[in-house]
C-alpha cells in the first residue's frame, strides 16, 4: 500500500438471529428447507396481514447490546424503509430508524502486534431480512426463495474506526465468537447467517476530513471480507493517485478474482422514504427487562479470556485457545471445577481432547468424557498411580468405554504404579540392606550406582513405583 494514504473503514454486520419463528410472523426461521415453504401470509405481504413482533428479536438485541456495553433504548419504534425488490414482497422492510435498540458500546479487539483496539459501534437495530434471488440456476430467470423474508436480524454498525482489512477480520472473528457465546447466531458466514458490508475510503494520512466512501457487498467468507477491503484500498489509492474522483457507489466482491466491480449508485437515506411503522406499537424496554437479561448472560471470551491469563497464570496463547469457541471454554471451565491443576488441564483440553475431536471430525458435545474424567486422569497423574505414557493409554482406552472407571481401565491396562509411598520405602530399605557394599561405594561418592538401586528397586516393584518418588527418596536416604 502507498504509504501516504490511511484508509478508513467502518462495517455494517447482519446477525441472522436464532430463532424459531420469524420476526413478526409464525412461518419457521431455518437454513436449506424446500424453497417457498416457509412462507406465512404476512412475509409474503398479502393484504390485510399484521405484523406482530418476536419477543427474542429484542431479548436478543439487548443481550448483544449488554455484551457491547451499549447503551439500551428504552423507547423502541419500528420504522418502514421502502424499495421495491422482487424478493420483498411487501415493497417495504420492517427496520428500526431513529430509535435502534442499542447505541454506543464497542467491541474489543487484539490487533497483530498484540495491542488492544476498542472499536466503537454506532448502533445495534432489528429489521427484518429479505427473501433471496438465485440468479445462478437458470439462463433465462431469476428464480426466489421467500423462505428468508422476515427472518429476523440485528444490524451492527460501527464507528469508522478499522484502517486495515485484517483489522475488519479480527473484528468479525470478535463480532462471531460474541453472537455464539450468547446463543443468538449461529455465525456461519458461508450460509449468511453473519453477513458484512464494508464501507472503504481512503485519505491522506494526516488529513482530518474523511475520504468518499464506497460500500463493498457480497463476501461471504472473513477472509473475503479482508481480501476485498486490501483491494478497494488499491483501487481508491490508484484512482485518486490518477486524479480520479472516488464515486459514493455500492460495489460487489468478484472471489474468483479478488477484486471490487460498481453494481450501483448508492442510495441516500431519503431514497428509502423512512416512517414509522403504523402496524407495531412502541416497544417500551423497563429497567427489570435488561437486569434480568444481565443476570442471564454467560460469561463472555474477554472475560474468560483474563480469568485465564490473570487468574489462572496461563499464557495468551492458551487462554486464546482454550475461549475461541463457547463450547470447549465450557469443557475446560469443567475440568477445572475438579482440579486446581489448570496448566494441566489447559495441555488435555487442547492436546488430548482436541486432537481427538480433530481426527473423529466431531464437536466437543459428542466427547465421550466428561470434564470429570479428565480431571480424574490429571489426579492419578499427579498422584503418581499412573505415569504420563500409562496416562494417555487410559485416556485413549477411556474414550471407548467411558462408563468404566478409570481405577478398571487402569487395571486391565496394568498400568497403575501400585506401589504406595510406604511400600517404595520399605523396598528401597530392603535392596539397600541387601546391598551394603553399595551403600557404601555410593556415600564414597560413586553417585553413578543410584540407577543401580533404581533398578533394584524397580525389579522389587516389577515396573509399577513412579520413578520420581522413587529417585527422591534414594537421594533422601543415600544423603
Ligand atoms: P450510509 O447512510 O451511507 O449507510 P452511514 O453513516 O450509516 O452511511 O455509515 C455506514 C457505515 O459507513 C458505518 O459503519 C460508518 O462507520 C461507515 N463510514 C461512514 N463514513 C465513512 C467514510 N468516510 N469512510 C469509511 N467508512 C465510513
Ligand atoms: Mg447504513
Amino acid at each position: 500500500m502507498n504509504d501516504k494514504y490511511e484508509a478508513v473503514i467502518g462495517l455494517e454486520v447482519h446477525a441472522q438471529l436464532k430463532t424459531k419463528s420469524k420476526a413478526f410472523s409464525p412461518d419457521g426461521n431455518a437454513y436449506g428447507e424446500l424453497p417457498n415453504t416457509l412462507i406465512h401470509p404476512v412475509s409474503l405481504g398479502h393484504p390485510g396481514t399484521l405484523p406482530v413482533l418476536n419477543e427474542k428479536s429484542p431479548e436478543y438485541g439487548v443481550k448483544l447490546g449488554l455484551a457491547c456495553s451499549s447503551n439500551i433504548t428504552r423507547f423502541n419504534t419500528f420504522s418502514r424503509k421502502n424499495y421495491f425488490y422482487a424478493d420483498l414482497p411487501k415493497g417495504y422492510q420492517i427496520t428500526q430508524f431513529d430509535t435502534p435498540i442499542c447505541t454506543g458500546g464497542f467491541v474489543e479487539i487484539t490487533t497483530e502486534e498484540g495491542a488492544k483496539k476498542k472499536i466503537n459501534l454506532t448502533r445495534i437495530h432489528m429489521e427484518e431480512d429479505s427473501g433471496k434471488s438465485i440468479h445462478d440456476q437458470d439462463p433465462f430467470h431469476t428464480l426466489i426463495d421467500l423462505n428468508r423474508a422476515g427472518v429476523p436480524l440485528l444490524e451492527i454498525v460501527t464507528e469508522p474506526d478499522l484502517r486495515t482489512g485484517r483489522e475488519a477480520y479480527l473484528y468479525l472473528m470478535e463480532v462471531r465468537k460474541l453472537v455464539r457465546y450468547l446463543d443468538i447466531c449461529d455465525g456461519n458466514m458461508e450460509e449468511g447467517s453473519l453477513r458484512c458490508d464494508a464501507n472503504i475510503s481512503v485519505r491522506l494520512k494526516g488529513a482530518k476530513e474523511f475520504g468518499q466512501k464506497v460500500e463493498v457487498k457480497n463476501m461471504n467468507s472473513m477472509r473475503n471480507v479482508q481480501r476485498a477491503i486490501e483491494h478497494e484500498i488499491e483501487r481508491q489509492i490508484a484512482a485518486v493517485e490518477a486524479g480520479e474522483e472516488i464515486f459514493h457507489e455500492t460495489r460487489t466482491f468478484n472471489a474468483a478474482e479478488g477484486t471490487t466491480t460498481a453494481m450501483r449508485s448508492k442510495e441516500d437515506a431519503n431514497d428509502y422514504r423512512y416512517f414509522p411503522e403504523p402496524d407495531l406499537l412502541p416497544l417500551v424496554i423497563e429497567d427489570e427487562y435488561i437486569n434480568g437479561i444481565r443476570e442471564q448472560l454467560p460469561a463472555l471470551p474477554g472475560e474468560l479470556f483474563e480469568k485465564y491469563t490473570k487468574k489462572l497464570g496461563l499464557s495468551n496463547y492458551d487462554a486464546g485457545i482454550l475461549t475461541e469457541n463457547k463450547e470447549i471454554a465450557d469443557y475446560f471451565e469443567g475440568v477445572i471445577a475438579h482440579t486446581r491443576d489448570y496448566k494441566s488441564a489447559a495441555n488435555w483440553v487442547m492436546v488430548n481432547v482436541k486432537s481427538y475431536l480433530n481426527e473423529l471430525a466431531i464437536e466437543i458435545d459428542r466427547f465421550p468424557l466428561k470434564p470429570a474424567q479428565i480431571a480424574e486422569i490429571i489426579a492419578l497423574l499427579n498422584d503418581g498411580k499412573i505415569n504420563s505414557s500409562s496416562a494417555k493409554k487410559l485416556f485413549a482406552a477411556w474414550v471407548e468405554s467411558p462408563a468404566k472407571n478409570a481405577v478398571e481401565i487402569a487395571e486391565e491396562l496394568d498400568i497403575i504404579q501400585s506401589a504406595g509411598k510406604d511400600e517404595i520405602e520399605t523396598m528401597v530399605k530392603a535392596v539397600f540392606d541387601n546391598h551394603p557394599d553399595e551403600v557404601a561405594r555410593f556415600k564414597a561418592g560413586e553417585k553413578k550406582l543410584q540407577g543401580f538401586f533404581m533398578g533394584q528397586v524397580m525389579k522389587v516393584a516389577k515396573g509399577k513405583a513412579d520413578p520420581k518418588k522413587l529417585n527422591q527418596l534414594i537421594q533422601k536416604y543415600l544423603s
